[in-house]
């Protein structure tokens, strides 16, 4: 079993330096795959050993080996947390091949949320990937597809409701994209728990950023916040409720 956790960790570092990309390239609408890995700053192109996920930037000390500009502690950050994400699916789903979709619905999720938290937006892509991911993660193909319409279908209607109420878009469509993910995830109940963490979770945030007047408060890293809480602890979370 320690062998899986190692090969989750070490695929988890590899998936987190293409976090990495796939959050500064989709963030700013680039393609994914060209052109080549390169520093932001003097453009030049990245040898293969500029790119080995952590050890790289601890290597380098944190600068670019060509021009000598910093490079975010973030990147090491992100890859490090991708890496806990795998170990967490190896974890609670064991090694199947459900795991490996558990844990590309993470990473999706993850990229989701740096992606709205720095741009107010959702690629729809990459929102429509994860939920293809979730809708895979377990066995139950028909029951997820069923938790992901439920839950979506209740967040359209909650959303049509608030929009005419507050006579302005409440929530965004790829919220919505996203409730279906949960639901294909976690079931009704587990995406029910996590929509909750979530909103209460954005409350505070939401109403420091009403404060200084930035308009909007990015809702979907606090949704894959409640997604992956109830993700490990929604069997402990269910039985406190009493819901099984
Ligand atoms: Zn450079």
């Amino acid at each position: 079993m320690s062998y899986y956790y190692l090969l989750a960790a070490i695929l988890g570092l590899c998936f987190g330096s293409f976090a990495n990309v796939v959050i500064i390239r989709m963030g700013k609408e680039e393609s994914i795959v060209f052109p080549a890995s390169h520093c932001p700053n003097c453009k030049h192109a990245l040898k293969w050993y500029h790119n080995i996920p952590v050890l790289s930037f601890i290597v380098l000390r944190g600068k670019c080996g060509f021009c000598g500009q910093k490079i975010s502690v973030i990147y090491p950050i992100i890859e490090i947390f991708v890496s806990l994400l795998f170990c967490a699916a190896v974890y609670k789903l064991g090694a199947t091949y459900f795991t490996i979709f558990a844990a590309l619905t993470l990473f999706s999720l993850l990229c989701l949320a740096v992606i709205d938290f720095q741009t107010l937006m959702a690629p729809d892509s990459l929102n429509f990937l994860a939920l293809f991911f979730a809708l895979l993660s377990s066995g139950a193909i028909l029951d997820n597809l069923s938790a992901a319409f439920l839950i979506a279908g209740g967040l359209s209607l909650l959303r049509m409701g608030l929009s005419s109420l507050l006579k302005k878009e409440a929530m965004g469509e790829a919220d919505v994209i996203l409730g279906a993910t949960m639901g294909a995830f976690l079931g009704l109940t587990g995406a029910l728990i996590a929509l909750f963490i979530g909103a209460l979770s954005a409350i505070i945030p939401a109403l420091i950023n009403r404060k200084n007047a930035r308009l909007e408060t990015p809702f979907i890293p606090f949704l894959a916040f409640g997604t992956l809480i109830v993700f490990i602890f929604g069997n402990e979370l269910k039985s406190l409720l009493g819901w099984q």
